[in-house]
């Protein structure tokens, strides 16, 4: 087994060339150059403590690479840029005003009115998430 998970050969996997990246509740989400054909692809970047891990086929001509940490570094500074901790206390408090009052707002609490609940109350968690997503994508749009 390689660091790949593919059979072992005595060739390393080359690096791809991150250009672009995309963050998640979940995860990374990557723009990968091919080192073989230059083929632009994106890829899922599972990470452990900031690390990257598993490697990425190009779907044109399958050579397989990887994201190498500093690769990975470069990445995050050039495409997600940081937010201070009161902006993102600030998105994050936004947020959960959004998460646990859009369902009460007219005619939304009749539409998810059920026996006298709201189906949208349980959905306040887990939306809270992507609505931090969402204020960070319109912050991003907002600076160029
Ligand atoms: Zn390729």
């Amino acid at each position: 087994m390689t660091a790949c998970g593919g059979e072992a050969t005595n060739e390393a996997p080359r690096s791809a060339r991150p250009v672009g990246l995309r963050g998640s509740v979940l995860g990374l989400y990557l723009t990968l150059e091919c080192p073989g054909c230059g083929q632009a692809f994106e890829v899922y970047q599972p990470t452990v403590a900031g690390m990257a891990v598993g490697c990425h086929e190009c779907p044109r001509c399958h050579l397989v690479s990887e994201v190498t940490p500093d690769e990975l570094e470069t990445a995050l500074t050039q495409f997600a840029p940081t937010r201070s901790f009161a902006e993102m206390e600030a998105l994050t408090a936004e947020a959960a005003h959004l998460a646990e009052n859009w369902y009460r707002t007219p005619p939304l609490d009749q539409v998810l009115g059920w026996q006298g609940l709201n189906l949208g109350e349980p959905a306040e968690r887990w939306l809270a998430a992507f609505f931090v997503q969402g204020l960070l994508a319109g912050l991003g749009q907002g600076e160029d």
